[in-house]
């Protein structure tokens, strides 16, 4: 069963072909970085442009690279939510026209379902299971009691974990996305800083990052007024420190309390080094009946194959949407079915 898969929720017009869930025939990315580093993050009308400009071609070499034809496809699965609104609406639109013009089933996918499913591609799910889904607009601990059934238990409270990343990065001059340079610069130094660790004894699972982001800012300021040059390295590993010990301890505490056979890690900031190899540890320390899948760095990022191996399993559920379906911005779990 052939998927063709669209994501455009927000800077990366990205199309697939994915074969049962599990098989990537194409997965072709056009990212739009380089539009918006000059403006420090995403801006909402240049990325919606940029996907009207590469839609059409990200769809043609998706399918030329898996080499098949529109007759060859099952069914087309597109991000609906949540995301920009103008970016959504242009891979809604394509996929619909799509499968208008070939009569093909429209199966709409939650982009946070489709990052979880980036893990799909390292193994299969077992259930019940858990997901620390960490990324530029979302962090959060979901709770499946079975496939296609998901409960956020945790979230933040203020920033995304990869929003106060790209914010802190900004401090130090790294262009956005800054999560990756300031994941290298992390390694090369250490928590010389000790910035605060937001609710990481609180008996709930969820997240604030907005306190360790004005720490790290007003640290930097202050000694930029005395005339002193911090150590970026060291920032950096301090920064990334409390973010993973929050992170680690939080998911820690999530799987005491609700047992399950399996954790994924997925989102834009599940291909932090640091992070992957933390709950490497504490899983095997404290966890150990438990697997992990991780994402795998390439498809942690927007793309549309982790679209397409999601879309299958909506697909088998039976998820269709008709030529009324809408881009819905703030799209969240549970409202769907
Ligand atoms: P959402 O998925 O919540 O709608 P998004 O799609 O913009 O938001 P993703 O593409 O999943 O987010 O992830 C992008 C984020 O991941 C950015 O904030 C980026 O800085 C961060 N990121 C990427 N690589 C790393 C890394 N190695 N360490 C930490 N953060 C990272
Ligand atoms: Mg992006
Ligand atoms: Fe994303």
């Amino acid at each position: 069963t052939l998927i063709l898969a669209f994501e455009t929720s927000c800077d990366e017009t990205s199309v697939a072909v994915v074969e049962n869930g599990t098989k990537i025939l194409s997965n072709i990315v056009a990212t739009q970085i380089d539009s918006h580093q000059r403006f420090g993050g995403v801006v909402p009308e240049v990325a919606s442009r940029h996907h009207i400009e590469w839609i059409t071609r990200c769809t043609d070499q998706a399918l030329a690279e898996a080499n098949v034809s529109y007759n060859d496809i099952a069914a087309v699965a597109v991000t609906y939510g949540p995301g920009l609104v103008g970016s959504l609406l242009i891979g809604v639109t394509a996929a619909k026209a799509i499968a208008w013009a070939h009569k093909l089933p429209l199966v709409p996918v939650n982009h946070m379902t489709g990052h979880l499913y980036a893990a799909r591609y390292v193994g299969e799910f077992k259930y019940p299971q858990m997901a620390l889904l960490v990324s530029g607009g979302h962090t959060e601990l979901v709770y499946m009691k079975a496939e296609h059934e998901f409960e956020i238990i945790g979230e933040t409270r203020d920033d995304a974990a990869g929003e106060a990343y790209d914010k802190i990065g900004r401090v130090l001059g790294v262009n956005y996305p800054a999560g990756k340079t300031i994941d290298e610069w992390a390694a090369k130094g250490e928590d010389t800083f000790h910035f605060p660790r937001a609710m990481e004894k609180e008996a709930n699972y969820d997240f604030s990052f907005s306190g360790l982001k004005s720490a790290f800012i007003n640290t930097v300021h202050n000694a930029d007024q005395r005339g002193e040059k911090l150590n970026k390295y060291d920032l950096a590993a301090s920064f990334q420190q409390s973010v993973v010990d929050v992170l680690a301890e939080k998911t820690m505490r999530a799987l005491d309390r609700y047992p399950v056979k399996q954790l994924i890690l997925a989102g834009g900031v599940a291909a932090n080094h640091g992070l992957r190899s933390r709950l490497d540890r504490d899983m095997h320390k404290y966890h150990p009946d438990v697997t992990m899948l991780q994402a795998p760095l390439k498809l942690c990022g927007d793309n549309a194959a982790m679209i397409g191996a999601a879309g299958y399993m909506c697909y088998q559920h039976g998820d269709r949407a008709g030529m009324n379906l809408n881009a819905e911005p703030g799209l969240m779990y549970g409202r769907m079915k």
